[in-house]
């Protein structure tokens, strides 16, 4: 098995590799490949070396100074994606050297009022690269394009100019587009890789193997520790019959269990379901038939960055002599970076701009979209909702929702299902035919990829805690010890030594940053709370104003808007005006008159309603 070193690494080795080295022999590790600078493996039985040998964290850039007498550790902080779907973010850390897989969003739940979108706070690395700078980061790694694992890159990069990226070509055009557009792309440096090249970042050799997904170009890592591999997988299914043709590198995740795998860490958003996730290629005589069968307009809505789907929607288009138009802002670029890169293969006479599409028959136009999981903005909502300025439902159109709505989203997808029907469109979606299938494996690919690489530990990654649970299950199903599972949070961390892998007593930031219009991360949980109150029970403005000794003088005037109970109410504003009175009569309000009457007035307001309207008070002082 060959392995391209790729040709752009960074070459910074000033201490003459000093990757993580085989040392300790424990657990039969083995020596990494492309390591061969590396002093020999110590064979003997002492499972732990004192002092720091060649293995040794080298201490970088400022605040490291000398050398770290303990032995050398690998230190994993998953910031995102455990307990959670969505926003995937990962730190390796070796010594004073760490690198980044992955910079994920989510998208709010319905309670997260006026969030676009939420990023994993990263303040630990803030903390240890720029205050303490005891940390250097060395480089961001992408395992592929969707924007669970993508969507964070502007902040990180802005938080740290100058991190080179590390990704496949199609992520890498995904990324760019994104940095692009918000001005950052000077501040990295874009490393392209092919799967199956092993990246050399600092001290960390890794290893890069295709897996399949639903994007293509997706791979998964194998970090070489001296005690063995940590492979994580990123996003996987194994499909025998993917869109692009590429099955997932077999050879080299057995190869890991050859060279012995200390830790796999793996996907487990499809642990609950039992057999296989099917092939993409189901989908194809789906399409197929929808295709056949429609007499109108097909409008298929998915995901903007499944390219694949695309790309078998342009496979059935040529078959059927349909054009496609391509709708909303975030598919079409990612249309074009794919058909840029001869990724998304389809010549260009069969697209067509979605201003023309009118001028063509309808029984030859497919327009794609997005909307698939009903977001409001989208084009396939405001189809539904005939507010769309170039698309408008017609009888006879067929519409087709290539996706399964996220947990949280049923309720706005089946509201879009049923406006798209009363609109006269025929709409299919899963349970009516297999229009979609799941990018992420199920209990059988999962089992497989346990016995591939026969990992020591396992820690289920990327899931809710109960898709976790289930997946650790299946681990020990496989063999793995349950004393080595490591179900973790986002926040722990992990250490990985001669001596084992652990979950340690220490916790870093593992929470929320709400992200919110341009707003770089300053919506806070009081905010969000602040929201929902808002929303619930309205607000109310109290205006007092005060005479010279700080009593109130005249009456407290109440403005208020969705607050249920008539604050004109004569009984009501007398309560009100006694509490404040009341309370300038204790004399301890010292510089804190406008929060202990804000905090008064709540609780009257909550006893006399039962509701709880954001109160604001405003004092006059006379
Ligand atoms: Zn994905
Ligand atoms: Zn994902």
């Amino acid at each position: 098995m060959t392995h391209k070193d790729k040709p752009n690494t960074p070459s910074q080795k000033p201490n003459g590799g000093q990757q993580p080295t085989p040392k300790g022999g424990g657990g039969g590790a083995q020596k990494p490949k492309g390591t061969s600078s590396q002093p020999p493996a110590q064979k003997s039985g002492g499972q732990r070396p004192k002092g720091n040998g060649g293995g040794s964290p080298r201490a970088k850039g400022g605040g490291g100074g000398g050398q770290d007498n303990k032995q050398p550790k690998l230190r994993i902080i998953p910031l995102g994606g455990l307990g959670e779907i969505g926003k995937n973010m990962t730190v390796f850390e070796w010594g004073n050297d760490a690198v980044i897989v992955d910079t994920g969003l989510m998208f709010p739940a319905n309670d997260m009022l006026g969030v676009d979108y939420i990023i994993p706070d990263f303040s630990y690395l803030v903390h240890r690269v720029k205050e303490r700078r005891d940390l250097k980061l060395h480089a961001i790694l992408y395992t592929h394009g969707h924007e669970d694992h993508t969507g964070g890159v502007n902040h990180v990069i802005d938080a740290f100019h100058g991190t080179p990226i590390y990704a496949t070509p199609l992520t890498a055009g995904l990324l760019e587009n994104k940095l692009r557009e918000s001005r950052l792309s000077q501040h990295t440096q874009m490393n392209v890789f092919n799967a199956g090249d092993q990246l050399k970042v600092g001290p960390f050799v890794i290893d890069t193997f295709h897996v399949n997904h639903s994007i293509p170009q997706c791979v998964g890592f194998g970090f070489h520790t001296p005690w063995g591999i940590v492979v994580h997988t990123g996003d996987y299914k194994f499909d025998h019959t993917p869109v692009d043709g590429q099955p997932a590198d077999y050879a080299r995740l057995a190869g890991f269990q050859q060279e012995g795998v200390l830790m796999l860490m793996a996907d487990s958003t499809n642990a609950d379901r039992p057999g296989w996730t099917p092939s993409e290629a189901v989908i194809d005589g789906a399409f197929d038939q929808v295709f056949r069968e429609a007499e109108g307009r097909i409008i298929v809505a998915t995901f903007a960055s499944l390219i694949s789907r695309v790309q078998q929607v342009a496979n059935a288009a040529m078959r059927y002599g349909r054009k496609i138009a391509v709708a909303g802002h975030s598919m079409i670029n990612n249309t074009r970076i794919a058909r840029n890169l001869g990724i998304l293969k389809a010549p260009d006479s069969l697209f067509v701009d979605v201003a023309r599409v009118h001028l063509l028959p309808d029984k030859e136009v497919v327009i794609m979209a997005t909307g698939a999981q009903g977001e409001p903005s989208a084009v396939l909502a405001r189809i539904a909702n005939g507010n769309h300025r170039q698309l408008e439902v017609e009888d006879g159109d067929t519409i087709v929702l290539s996706s399964h709505p996220i947990p949280g989203n049923e309720e706005m997808v089946y509201r879009t299902i049923n406006q798209l029907i009363r609109r006269g469109a025929n709409v299919i979606y899963d349970p009516i035919l297999p229009v979609h299938v799941s990018g992420h494996g199920s209990q059988e690919e999962m089992r497989l990829m346990l016995n591939l690489v026969k990992p020591k530990y396992f820690m289920p990654v990327h899931g809710e805690l109960r898709h976790l649970r289930a997946h650790a299950k299946l681990a020990i199903d496989a063999g793995v010890p349950e004393q080595n599972i490591l179900i973790g949070d986002n926040g722990s961390v992990i250490e990985a030594s001669a001596s084992g892998v652990r979950i340690t007593q220490e916790k870093v930031a593992g929470g929320y940053v709400y992200i919110d219009g341009s707003g770089l991360g300053d919506v806070n949980d009081g905010v969000i709370r602040d929201r929902e109150q808002l929303s619930r029970d309205g607000f109310v403005v109290v205006v007092v104003t005060l005479d010279r000794n700080g009593g109130l003088r005249g009456d407290p005037q109440m403005v208020s808007r969705g607050f249920a109970y008539q604050p004109n109410n004569p009984d009501f504003a007398r309560q009100v005006k006694g509490a404040i009175v009341d309370t300038l009569s204790n004399g301890r309000l010292n510089g804190r008159k406008t929060e202990i009457l804000n905090e008064v007035l709540a609780r009257l307001f909550f006893t006399e309603t039962k509701r709880r309207p954001v109160v604001m008070t405003v004092v006059n002082e006379g």
